[in-house]
């Protein structure tokens, strides 16, 4: 949906029609259980321990579908609660220095360690999730997940988003 208007550039010191850009948005909560650890934290976040997260992943686009849709909230359950529940849901998520210690994990509970190459913390798996693991997962659909909020207890929350800016032409 597109809306035009002028707007005076003082910059460019010219009068600019500006398209507006109404993007349209759906967002998905997906709740997990998972353990980390953040290495070289000062405090208890060294130590290793769990949280119930919490995902709320939005998906944005232009338009809706023919039945009014931007994505049905079973398409997302389907692709990305899916992907949280194969690796992430009642997992262990390491950097991967702490390889000894995944191994050592496994070795006894048989799960299969989830390895990020930086801390997990909020803010490195919102990022991961929005750029490493939504772009694949919804590829053949005409949507795109442009935040991810990451709850790691009911209080404290990181985003990641990809920003949309109005567009001079
Ligand atoms: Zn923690």
């Amino acid at each position: 949906m597109l809306e035009s208007l002028t707007n005076y550039c003082i910059i460019c010191q010219t009068i600019n029609l500006i398209q507006t850009v109404f993007v349209l948005t759906c967002t998905k909560r997906i709740e997990f259980d998972a353990a980390h650890r953040v290495r070289e934290h000062r405090s208890v976040c060294k130590m290793l321990h769990g949280h119930r997260y919490a995902i709320e992943a939005t998906f944005a686009s232009q338009e809706l579908n023919q039945i009014g849709m931007i994505i049905d909230f079973g398409e997302i359950k389907d692709k990305l609660k899916s992907w949280i529940d194969k690796y992430w849901d009642h997992n262990t998520i390491l950097h991967a220095d702490d390889e000894n210690l995944g191994r050592a994990i496994g070795q006894i509970t048989t799960q299969n360690v989830f390895f990020m190459n930086c801390n997990p913390t909020a803010e490195n798996m919102a990022n991961f999730v929005l750029h490493e693991i939504c772009p694949s997962l919804f590829v053949d659909t005409n949507v795109q997940c442009i935040k991810i909020r990451l709850y790691e207890t009911p209080s404290c929350y990181a985003e990641a988003t990809i920003e949309k800016i109005n567009a001079h032409v």
